[in-house]
């Protein structure tokens, strides 16, 4: 029997693993991947306080190593099925089952899809939902990245430093990227340089044999179509919630995402949930951390 139990060891999980430990609570962090989540898929954080600059794997292992060290339990286990039905919540794995008053659900959210024909088909054979962990396989390489928002920019300035050419396509003409790091992306792509932005484009087309050769673009204003030849295809145009587990049990938002009030709390006493996976209005390593610090002081003091 723990105090607490968190389902997901992104950044809102490990703080409140550390908020947990140093409140002295017994704490069990449960992650079916490695500890740090989609943090682990930034290339480079700008606007975390106290880092000017920081590698999102970096960033999750000093999150995960403070964890630890203060003595919050990690266990590589995947949570099949969950019991909030009685005061006693059971979370249950592939390999045991574990028991606390308090459960914190920390699941954050995964890549959304194109939804094109053959899509699975082609992920590991040029498409990747991942620049910063596939990206280095496309050396010299031409590559398009698909979205407008953070995450493709980020993808775009990392892959500038490795393939020879970057399509950025986007589905609008107005970027909701931070306009500072989309500038610096605009600046790659003067004077036919590395990068080519499509706007009002979106891919309804992927075409190779064993591995992804082209890509088929129609454009959203004229329905006209081109064919460009990519080696790769880096798809970031958005996440969504990580919430299989618990549907029927709990409150969503239309969007799917869990509803929780300002101390975190869900429709069902004693459950909660931080970061990416409930209705926020910013969804940023700050606030996850934030959300998770606030789910567990409100722990503490209703004891
Ligand atoms: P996002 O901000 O939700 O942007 C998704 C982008 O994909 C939008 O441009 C959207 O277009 C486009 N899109 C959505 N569905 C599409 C579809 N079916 N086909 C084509 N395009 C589609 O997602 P994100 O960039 O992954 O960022 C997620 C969150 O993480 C954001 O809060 C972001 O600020 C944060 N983040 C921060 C950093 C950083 O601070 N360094 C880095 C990465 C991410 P529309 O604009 O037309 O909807």
């Amino acid at each position: 029997m723990y105090d607490i139990i968190i389902i997901g060891g992104g950044c809102a999980g490990l703080t409140a693993g550390i908020y947990a430990k140093e409140a002295n609570k017994s704490v069990l962090i449960l992650e079916k991947m490695g500890a740090g989540g989609q943090l682990n898929n930034i290339f480079n954080v700008t606007n975390y306080p106290g880092f000017e600059s920081v590698n999102g794997y970096e960033l999750a292992e000093k999150m995960h190593l403070q964890a630890t060290r203060l003595g919050a339990e990690i266990k590589n286990e995947e949570v099949t099925q969950v019991d909030f039905s009685k005061d006693i919540k059971i979370v249950k794995t592939n390999y045991n089952e574990y028991m606390s008053k308090n459960v914190i659900i920390a699941t954050g959210a995964s890549a959304r899809k194109l939804n094109v024909y053959d899509e699975e088909n082609f992920y590991g054979r040029g498409l990747s939902y991942c620049a910063t962990c596939d990206g280095n396989l496309f050396k010299n390489k031409t590559v398009a990245v698909v979205g407008g928002g953070n995450t493709s920019i980020d993808d775009c300035l990392y892959l500038s430093n490795i393939a020879k050419k970057i399509y950025l396509i986007h589905r609008r003409e107005v970027f909701t990227a931070n306009e500072k790091e989309l500038n610096k992306v605009k600046a790659l792509g003067k004077n036919d340089g590395v990068v080519e932005i499509k706007s009002n484009m979106i891919v309804t087309k992927l075409f190779g044999d064993n591995v992804l050769k082209q890509i088929e673009l129609t454009n959203t204003k004229t329905n006209t179509k081109e064919t460009i030849d990519v080696d790769g295809l880096f798809v970031a145009i958005g996440r969504k919630p990580d919430t299989e587990l618990f549907e029927g049990m709990l409150e969503f938002t239309n969007e799917g995402f869990i509803k929780t009030n300002e101390n975190m709390e869900t429709s069902i006493n004693g459950v909660y949930a931080v970061g990416d996976v409930r209705n926020t209005n910013l969804r940023q390593i700050i606030t996850a951390c934030a959300d998770g610090a606030i789910a567990v002081s409100n722990i503490v003091k209703k004891k």
